[in-house]
């Protein structure tokens, strides 16, 4: 019966190889899947054959959000009042169901998004952890009990659900960014309206259907699907809105962050990276170049936390260039769904087009060396697809534009340093503040890196990806506003304290006042 069902549902959602029969998608407002109000579709193709539809979607308009606003409000009170134990059984629920329907979802990621099968599974898992992780808050979500300083007088603090959360998330990391937000807002007792990047609406809709089949009731998760400068923007400006959570570019956070200000809604954002691995000359070169390797072309370079600049000592600098080079020259390009890839494509047509001229800026204005790579492919096999050659710059200098501004494609620039502070010190200055990495033998220059480091994530011997959902995970500066995902900390994002007094004393007491007067 269970596998009938699968079939059925898979037959409805059509197989990666059908390049003609387009399968639509609707929103999901109130416990229904619906289409938009605008009547409006948006094809979306899969980046490593555009010649493969993946589905239509959705182009939402202003009513669909207001709609899904509404849905969300009606449905607080009865979740928020759910125990959260029974909010959490639901959620290990949706667990199971991401678990059983895991390789469906990673090939579903790696058609739509194009991140190489391996990895998409990775995203998918990501999203299971997450969902475990947050349901077992579900028995614990601590408040705290604290002396009163007066006698006969009780203090605690409790965790109270923000309200109404609107969740805005990117491409990159489609199923673990949404899950990273959903998850503990649900755990929270919040109901949410998700609006997924425009490149990626299949995923977070797996997700999304995922916990319907769950039994999470209606109207407490709402897809609403389209245009960031449309959905995105009337998420965040709606005044029932309470919170959004926002991960995605520096440059749209802002705009996000403007909005809320104007309402006083309260806004966390994770946004842009340039992250460092530093090198050191006492490093294992081998595990460096890898970590380097992994890092910089990993998802095509399109990660937050991409090792998109290499601060290598000179002592060991040409050696390193030399073997990341060769590794860089050996790694298989192509369609992800093959599992002999190693690098798929770009995003899209706008990401080939920022990379390419990044690329021009690297060779012609900035003046670096072009060591490999650098090339937009669109021979036999790439024809359809949008893919670029791995591709590193050499001799870059920290103030060259490839080496400050995020390029969020398969190109990383490899600076040399004189010492650790220097390193450092290149290392800090940049505008953001996401990830860093040391390589080295050295506990000393370890810690002192550890400790100097501006960024929200470190790694000793180790790239600068790999978070893991039980850490927190944020950024700095530019990268963040303060807050960070993941962790039990992410709780204080979509949760607001009551500190609780109880007076059991019988008689007025007042604080401050009386309490002097006791101890003198
Ligand atoms: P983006 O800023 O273009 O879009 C992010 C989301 O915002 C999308 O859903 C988009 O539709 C929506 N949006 C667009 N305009 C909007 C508006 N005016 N109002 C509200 N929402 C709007 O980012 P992207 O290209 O999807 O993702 C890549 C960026 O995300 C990179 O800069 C990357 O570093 C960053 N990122 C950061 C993290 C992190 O945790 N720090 C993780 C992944 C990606």
């Amino acid at each position: 019966m269970a596998q009938a069902k699968k079939a059925l549902a898979k037959k409805q959602r059509g197989s990666s190889g059908a390049r003609t029969l387009a399968n639509t998608y609707l929103n999901y407002i109130g416990g229904r899947w619906t289409p938009s109000e605008s009547g409006e579709w948006s094809e979306n193709r899969n980046p490593a054959d555009t010649r493969d539809v993946v589905g239509r979607f959705p182009v939402s308009t202003n009513e669909d959000v207001d709609a899904a606003v509404a849905a969300a409000r009606e449905a607080f009170d009865s979740w928020r009042l759910t125990p959260a134990p029974k909010r959490a059984e639901l959620m290990f629920r949706v667990g199971e169901i991401l678990m059983r329907d895991k390789q469906e979802y990673t090939r579903d990621m790696t058609r739509e998004m194009g991140k190489v099968l391996k990895e998409a599974g990775g995203d998918v898992q990501e999203a299971i952890d997450c969902t475990y992780y947050a349901a077992g808050e579900g028995r614990r979500l601590h408040g705290f009990t604290t002396p009163a300083e007066m006698p006969n007088k009780f203090a605690m603090c409790v965790r109270q659900p923000m309200g109404l959360c609107g969740l805005i998330t990117p491409w990159n990391f489609p199923m673990a960014i949404p899950s990273w937000k959903l998850m503990p807002a649900l755990v929270c007792g919040n109901t949410v309206v998700m609006k997924p990047a425009e490149d990626t609406p299949l995923s977070t809709y797996n997700l999304v259907k995922a916990c319907e089949e769950a039994g999470i009731p209606p109207g407490v998760i709402n897809l609403v699907m389209g245009h960031g400068s449309v959905v995105g923007a009337r998420l965040s400006d709606h005044p029932a809105v309470r919170l959004i959570s926002f991960t995605g570019s520096t440059e749209t956070g802002q705009r996000v962050a403007s909005a809320c200000a104007e309402r006083n809604a309260i806004c966390s954002l994770e946004m842009g990276g340039k992250n460092a691995i530093m090198v050191m000359e006492d490093a294992d070169i081998e595990n460096a170049v890898e970590g380097a390797v992994w890092g910089a072309f990993g998802t095509s370079g399109q990660r937050c936390t991409a090792s998109s600049r290499l601060i290598v000592h000179k002592k060991v600098y040409k050696k390193f260039n030399q073997q990341l080079v060769a590794r860089a020259k050996a790694l298989r390009v192509g369609n992800g769904a093959d599992e002999k890839i190693e690098v798929g494509p770009v995003i899209n047509p706008d990401a080939v087009e920022k990379i390419m001229s990044y690329i021009d800026i690297g060779q012609n204005e900035d003046g670096a060396t072009l060591a490999c790579g650098g090339r937009h492919l669109t021979k036999g096999d790439y024809a359809n697809g949008y893919f670029i050659e791995p591709t590193v710059f050499t001799d870059v200098t920290p103030d060259m534009r490839i080496a400050q501004e995020e390029i969020f494609g398969p190109v990383t620039s490899v600076i040399p340093a004189k010492s650790l502070d220097e390193a450092i010190e290149i290392a800090n200055g940049v505008q953001y503040g996401l990830s860093a990495a040391i390589y080295t033998q050295n506990v000393n220059r370890a810690f002192h890196a550890m400790n100097d480091i501006y960024t929200g994530i470190f790694y000793v011997n180790a790239s600068t990806i790999g978070a893991e959902v039980h850490l927190p995970f944020g950024g700095t500066k530019g990268t963040g506003n303060g807050h960070r995902e993941a962790g039990t900390q992410v709780l204080d994002i979509f949760s607001e304290w009551k500190s609780v007094y109880v007076d059991y004393s019988g008689k007025l007491q007042r604080a401050q006042i009386d309490n002097a007067k006791a101890i003198g």
